[in-house]
Parts: structure tokens; sequence; C-alpha cells
């Protein structure tokens, strides 16, 4: 199983990431989490990643590209993978089509989870609460929320052209949006 997760701060990527995962038996790989590491490392390279992290920013490109090949060419040898936060802009997803067609894999559906904007603010509050990372503070949430409207959308219709856009209502407890996640992909294999 191969699929990516595209959606908003708070709208639940990492949770459902981690439950694909795990009923799929494949690496979840978290961008978002690969990149905190990266930056808690330190060193220039990790300084610049916490920078664009701390002001709700994307990372630059060839960083993330960088941080994530290893990984998703490991996980691709190894039966498949949740992509959770990854590809975040056209660019990305280009070059993640490219290392696709490079490792003879595609993509099973990219799942656009959504939730309208004040469930999504309301719950990175609440987590700002419990696990108080830099970037769930009102003003930057507002960024980041902003940052995926105008950058991370696109990809929306990029994957709906490909034919497998599976869209989700994530304001949901998380097990009904697994299951229509699963219902998503059936009815996708069903007409494939
Ligand atoms: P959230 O979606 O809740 O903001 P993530 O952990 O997915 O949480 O991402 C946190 C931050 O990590 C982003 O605001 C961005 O700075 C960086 N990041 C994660 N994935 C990418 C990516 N694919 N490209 C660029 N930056 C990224």
């Amino acid at each position: 199983m191969r699929l990516l997760l595209l959606a908003p701060p708070g709208a639940g990527k990492g949770t459902q990431g981690q439950r694909l995962a795990a009923t799929y038996r494949v690496r979840h790989i978290a961008a978002g989490d690969l990149l905190r590491a990266q930056a808690q490392a330190g060193g220039a390279l990790g300084d610049e990643i916490a920078a664009h992290q701390a002001r709700g920013d994307l990372v630059p490109d060839q960083v993330v590209l960088d941080v994530l090949t290893p990984v998703v060419v490991e996980a691709a040898a190894q039966g498949g993978y949740i992509l959770d936060g990854f590809p975040r802009n056209l660019p990305q997803a280009t070059a993640a089509a490219e290392l696709a067609v490079r490792l003879g894999v595609t993509l099973n559906a990219a799942v656009y989870l959504h939730a309208p904007e004040e469930v999504l603010t309301r719950r990175l509050l609440d987590r700002a609460s419990q696990d108080g990372r830099a970037d769930d503070k009102a003003d930057v949430i507002r960024h980041r929320l902003e940052v995926f409207a105008e950058t991370t959308g696109p990809l929306v219709p990029y994957y709906t052209q490909r034919g497998i856009l599976i869209t989700v209502d994530a304001d949901q407890p998380p097990e009904a949006v697994t299951a229509d996640i699963q219902a998503g992909l059936s009815r996708l294999s069903l007409a494939g």
C-alpha cells in the first residue's frame, strides 16, 4: 500500500497515518516529525529547519527531499508507505512522482482530509497545551493554515486529475475517518 495524506494542520494526518500504517503494515513517514528530529540534531541544517518550522513556513524543498528520499526509497523496498505531510507543494509533488517512476511504484491514493477552520484551530490550541510544539501558537497556527490553503491546496486538483483523490470529512472521531478512508480505497480499486 502506498498512500499520501493531504491535510491542513490539525486535521489528524498523524493519527490517521499511524492507524493506516498499522492496518496495512507499512511505514508511516511523517515529514514534520523527520524534519523536527533533524532540527533537534542541530548544526547549520538543523537550525535552518527549526527556524522555518517555528515560523510555520515550509522548509525548503531541497532540504525536505534530502531528508525524505532515503526513507521513501527504503519503505518502498519494504512494501509501501503512508506519506504524512509530503508532498506539500507542486514542485514536491513532481519530485515525488519522479521518484516513484524511478522506483517503479505507483501511488494507490491521495487522501484529502478536510475540516472547518475553527475545528482545526481549536484542535491545535488544545494540542498546544499538551505538547508545547513551537509552532502551536495562535499566530503561527493562522499562518500554517494560510500556507496550506495557498501552497498545499493546489495538490487537491493535481491528484483529482490523476484519478486517485479520496476526500474525507475529518471532523469525525478517528475511527470514522479511518473507515471513510478505507471505503474510499475500495471504491477506487473497484473503479480502477
Ligand atoms: P502540521 O501539518 O500540523 O503543521 P507537520 O508536523 O506535518 O504539522 O509539519 C510541521 C512543519 O514542518 C511545517 O509547518 C513545515 O515547517 C515543516 N514541514 C513538514 N512537512 C513539510 C514539507 N513536505 N515541506 C516543507 N516543510 C514541511
